[in-house]
């Protein structure tokens, strides 16, 4: 699991720039794709190998009492409560406020590692002009510049040397272990996450075993269905109580996020009745970012009536339609229809995640599709596509090298998308294409 680093602090501090400037190498994978939706406030982050999740929790006032403030008050103390590290951040140039002071109260009886932020202190990394940060009793200050990207790695060094565990911090390489498919049943709450899998386990053709020495807290549940191993992950708002998944309490985006990192394949729940909610589309939004395979199940399909029905296909068609690369099920978990066809998605879906593309069969393609729609010159020259090679799996990325790719449109990396799924038969998993232009 990814450490968890929360931004917290008084409004206008750069909180969200400094958000923006430690998530946006990941972002920028990610081409703008219509329904993805950005005013995001929970992100993946990379220092060298080390990857992390960030949280941005807004405008933090502690003393909040009523209306939207109390609820985003609540919502950071959330944040801050999953956080492995705190990082306070604070504005160099304005100095203490009584808010800061506040803040700091709640967080020194948190007693979470923490450090201390002084943004926008460009021109002023060699100064001591935020000495009077320290009065507050945190620990360390480090200056930063948000804007300016000074200071960010230095901080983020001894942001990452605060945790417990460092070892944790390194990124897993995503290969298929053993054969067996790391599945996460994703979903905002109440859309039938705990109805689907207890429905599953209880299945005689699904046999569920405990990990020797892993029953308490277990984080994962293997099981096996006619022959094919899997990993079912602790979703967010689940958790395993004996032989059953139970909804907790609360639903939580870090865990959520957590999970999905940690899958193959991400089933994506969402309640027909309720057509695609802002949070489906986040949920949504971070497997795509994390390049996962996507299985999507409309639940609760016995509950609503045709009209309903054309109503969730519009609202899936512009909202997700990021997610077009995606098998759609219409399922009932609580009547146990529509449940069979899940199993070859998801074994689809992984198996295209991890497809071998060999370099000959992807130039062949690469070739045969320029042969057949050449891209459009941009500028002085026309591109030239010489070769691809696949740069990954889990997501697939095909690496396509030439000269002058600087300008090739979206719309022909699209084409090429297209031709290279149909080449390969890739259901259900991102593709992406990636121009490396010779030097
Ligand atoms: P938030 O409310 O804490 O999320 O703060 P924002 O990220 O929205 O930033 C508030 C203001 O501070 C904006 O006008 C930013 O452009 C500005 N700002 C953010 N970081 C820096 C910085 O490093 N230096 C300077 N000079 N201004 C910054
Ligand atoms: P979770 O929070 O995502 O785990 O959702 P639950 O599994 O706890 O389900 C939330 C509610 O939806 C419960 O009352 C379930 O009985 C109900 N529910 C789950 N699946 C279905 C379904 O397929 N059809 C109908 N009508 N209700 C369902």
């Amino acid at each position: 699991m990814k450490p968890v680093l929360a931004l917290v602090g008084r409004p206008n501090v750069g909180k969200s720039t400094l958000y923006n400037r430690l998530t946006k190498t990941r972002d920028a994978i990610v081409a703008d794709l219509p329904g993805l939706t950005r005013d995001r406030h929970y992100g993946s982050a990379r220092l060298g190998k080390r990857e992390f999740i960030v949280i941005d929790t807004g405008g933090f006032e502690p003393r909040a009492e009523a209306g939207i403030y109390r609820e985003m008050a609540k919502q950071t103390r959330q944040a801050v409560a999953e956080a492995d590290v705190v990082l306070f951040v604070l504005d160099a140039r304005s100095g203490l406020s009584a808010q800061d002071h506040d803040i700091a109260n709640y967080l020194r009886k948190l007693g979470k590692p923490c450090l201390l932020v002084a943004n926008k202190a460009e021109g002023m990394l060699g100064t001591a002009q935020w000495s009077e940060f320290y009065e507050l009793g945190l620990g360390e200050v480090l200056p930063v510049s948000a804007a300016h990207g000074q200071g960010v790695r230095e901080m983020l060094e001894a942001a990452l040397d605060r945790l417990p565990l460092t070892e944790a911090a390194v990124a897993v390489p995503a290969e298929a272990d053993e054969g067996v498919i790391r599945l996460a049943v994703a979903g905002r709450p109440n859309v039938g996450k705990s109805t689907l899998i207890n429905t599953w386990l209880g299945e005689e053709r699904l046999v569920a075993f405990d990990q020797p020495g892993t029953t308490r807290d277990a984080i994962s549940v293997p099981f096996e269905r006619n022959g094919q191993k899997f990993e079912l992950i602790d979703t967010a708002g689940l958790r395993r109580k004996g032989r059953v998944f139970e909804a907790v309490e609360k639903f939580s985006v870090v865990k959520t996020l957590q999970a999905i990192e940690s899958a193959h394949v991400v089933l994506l729940l969402l309640d027909a009745s309720q057509g695609v909610t802002d949070q489906d589309a986040h949920i949504a939004g971070f497997a795509l970012e994390h390049g996962r395979a996507v299985v999507v199940a409309l639940n609760k399909w016995d509950a609503i009536d045709s009209y309903q029905r054309e109503q969730l296909q519009r609202s899936i068609e512009s909202r997700l339609a990021f997610l077009k690369f995606a098998s759609m099920h219409t399922i009932s978990a609580l009547k146990r229809q529509g449940l069979a066809p899940l199993w070859p998605a998801i074994a689809q879906a992984h198996a295209s995640a991890f497809k071998k593309m060999p370099t000959p069969l992807l130039t062949r393609i690469l070739q045969e599709s320029v042969a057949l729609q050449a891209p459009k010159r941009s500028g002085m020259y026309r591109p030239k596509m010489r070769y691809a090679h696949q740069g990954g799996m889990n997501p697939p990325v095909v690496v396509i090298h030439g000269n002058s790719l600087e300008g090739v449109p979206d719309s022909y990396r699209r084409f090429l998308e297209g031709r290279f799924r149909k080449a390969f038969d890739l259901v259900g998993t991102p593709l992406r294409i990636e121009f490396k232009i010779a030097d």
